[in-house]
């Protein structure tokens, strides 16, 4: 069996940007690392979007960017400014392709592409098994999501944030492409949490996304139908559907960081690096992989990467009330904007506010539902 000193099981964002950054530091020069993934992507299977103030790293593979952000709903809505943020688009294939070429031209870094059927712990070191044979590490990396294990435990909810989306692109100028759409709430709830997001990224080019956090996925078919309905609605007639885009996305605070083990540390979606409230991922991985990489450097034993924040639980109490209730998410998400200003809901979400902060935010919200949550959390 061939050894390595580290394998990437999964090259999607997580596993990538773990790669990326290791062929960028020198420490890593001398390392043998295996990355393992049924294909090597170069396609838009992907539309990362994220705030962040200022330049970033990732600026030189942006499609998009909007300073001004639109939310709507029966309690609020609001069109703002998030300047000192700016909302940021990728499409995936350029970051796959930019990773890619970085990568390639490390010796030291072996892609195989086939499909992994399982990782062992074994005494010291850990197997990875493929369609092409096995392979061991004392690190192994992993981002696919083997198990159902989080959806069978019932401690902690599981919502999914599922959407199904439209690149549409008119005949004639329909969009304000200044304005990206965090938030439509405006549809019908149908005993749901459901809203359209949009992302506009030129006058006659646009992305509608028909996205609902809750337990249960639709059939495609009505996903697509109600983005038709909000077209028409609209008066956006004139189009072609020029792609198409769906994704479900875990929204839970299971420990996913439980299943790593002394030589398999989990990574991505697979590791809970999904913002459980929101499903955002993309940036927390920008985060993530470069604490990890410190963490790998100083040698410091895997299991000990994760550690529960504050924030953690707050999410919780938000999954909780939208796994009991999940028609409040309108009106949740609605007295969020109306009393919060969108820059300290960003620096929230970001997990980056002081507990002052957090208490001003969470004063503003209707109390009895979170109180609730609280006490049954508790007792
Ligand atoms: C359509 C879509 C849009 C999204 N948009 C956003 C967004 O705007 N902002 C945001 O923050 N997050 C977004 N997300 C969530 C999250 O950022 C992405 O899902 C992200 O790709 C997660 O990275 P990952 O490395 O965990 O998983 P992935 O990127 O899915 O990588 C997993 C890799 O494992 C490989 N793989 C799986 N099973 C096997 C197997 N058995 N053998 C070999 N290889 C295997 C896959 O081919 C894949 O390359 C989106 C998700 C989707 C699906």
């Amino acid at each position: 069996m061939k050894n390595y000193d580290y394998i990437i099981v999964g090259a999607g964002a997580s596993g990538l940007m773990m790669a990326y950054r290791m062929s960028k530091d020198s420490f890593f020069e001398t390392k043998k690392i295996l990355i393992i993934d049924k294909e090597k992507k170069s396609i838009n299977d992907r539309t990362w979007c994220f705030w962040e103030k200022n330049n970033g790293e990732w600026d030189d593979v942006l499609a998009k960017t909007w300073d001004k952000i639109q939310f709507k709903s029966d309690i609020h809505s609001l069109e703002e400014s998030i300047l000192p943020y700016q909302y940021k688009m990728i499409r995936s294939k350029k970051i796959y392709d930019k990773i890619w070429n970085q990568l390639d031209q490390n010796p030291q870094i072996t892609f195989i592409a086939s499909n992994v059927l399982e990782i062992q712990q074994a005494e010291s070191s850990a197997i990875v098994i493929t369609d092409a044979g096995s392979f061991s590490s004392t690190v192994v990396l992993n981002s696919i999501l083997f198990s159902n294990k989080y959806k069978l435990q019932t401690k902690y909810p599981v919502l999914q944030q599922h959407f199904v989306g439209f690149f549409i692109k008119t005949t004639e100028d329909s969009f304000n492409d200044d304005l990206a759409t965090f938030m439509d709430f405006k549809i019908p709830q149908k005993g749901n949490t459901r809203f359209m997001y949009i992302l506009p990224f030129s006058k006659n080019e646009a992305l509608f996304e028909y996205t609902l956090f809750s337990e249960k996925l639709l059939p495609i078919s009505e996903y697509e139908a109600e983005i038709e309905t909000y077209l028409k609605e609209n008066n956006i007639t004139n189009f072609t559907i020029t792609e198409k885009e769906q994704g479900s996305i875990p929204m839970t605070c299971y420990h996913f960081w439980k299943n790593n083990s002394n030589n398999i540390i989990h990574i991505g979606t697979a590791g809970g690096w999904s913002k459980p409230s929101t499903g955002f991922t993309f940036k927390n991985t920008t985060k993530k992989t470069s604490q990890l990489i410190d963490h790998l450097k100083e040698n410091k034993p895997l299991p000990s990467f994760y550690k529960i924040n504050k924030f953690w639980f707050y999410d919780l109490l938000l999954l909780d009330i939208l796994h009991e209730k999940n028609h409040l998410g309108s009106s949740l998400f609605g007295h969020l904007f109306k009393r919060t200003s969108v820059e300290k809901i960003l620096k929230f979400l970001d997990e980056e506010t002081s507990f002052t902060e957090d208490l001003s935010i969470m004063l503003k919200m209707p109390p009895a539902n979170f109180i609730r949550a609280i006490f049954k959390r508790i007792f």
